[in-house]
């Protein structure tokens, strides 16, 4: 295989990786489990977490799992709003508190320190989430085959003749340098603070 062959596969794969609404569903076969409602979670045989979502039967990642919780950790309100999502994405607070403290922030003059390391802090989460994403590629890649399915029956089978054995080197290349710059970044943040 050429190597704009394995490129086209790697802007596939990166595709894929980035299509977040209409997921695509990797090694799924049809009539594998019992019949499934939206929002619905369960594992199946593997150990592999799965939800219904948009009526499109998907796996669910660790990192999707472990997104905004169901109350703000600071003063437990029910986060339900989009803000408070967004906030507590970046913030770990519902939007309320942020709001509270950026307030309080701006009048004892602190807010400039304070805003300029948490952009640099979401980086460095943004930076651990993609090595984390690759790596979870890397560990799955090995059956290459991607089902796009909507709720019952199949659109579109995929089987790529691909060398899998480059792409997971390819990967753990990308994964290496992405952790370089983590490490390096995260020495720079800690000696900023
Ligand atoms: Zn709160």
């Amino acid at each position: 295989m050429n190597h704009e062959a394995i490129n086209n596969v790697r802007r596939k794969i990166n595709e894929v990786m980035q299509k977040t609404d209409e997921r695509i569903v990797v090694g799924w076969r049809p009539g594998m489990d019992a019949k499934r409602e939206e929002g619905d979670v369960w594992q199946d045989m593997d150990g592999k977490t799965w939800t219904i979502k948009n009526g499109i039967k998907q796996t669910v990642t660790k990192l999707d799992a472990a997104k905004t919780p169901w109350f703000c950790p600071q003063c437990t309100k029910a986060m339900s709003h989009k803000f408070d999502t967004r906030s507590y994405n970046t913030l770990g607070k519902c939007y309320d508190c942020a709001v509270k403290e950026e307030t309080k922030m701006r009048y004892e003059g602190t807010w400039e320190t304070y805003a300029k390391q948490q952009l640099q802090k979401n980086y460095l989460a943004g930076l651990k989430d993609k090595i984390a994403e690759l790596q979870h590629y890397h560990d799955t890649v090995s059956s290459p085959e991607f089902v796009h399915a909507d709720d019952e029956k199949i659109l579109m089978i995929e089987k790529w003749d691909v060398d899998i054995e480059k792409i997971k080197a390819d990967l753990r290349a990308d994964i290496e340098e992405l952790t370089n710059q983590l490490n390096e970044l995260t020495e720079q943040h800690n000696a900023d603070t």
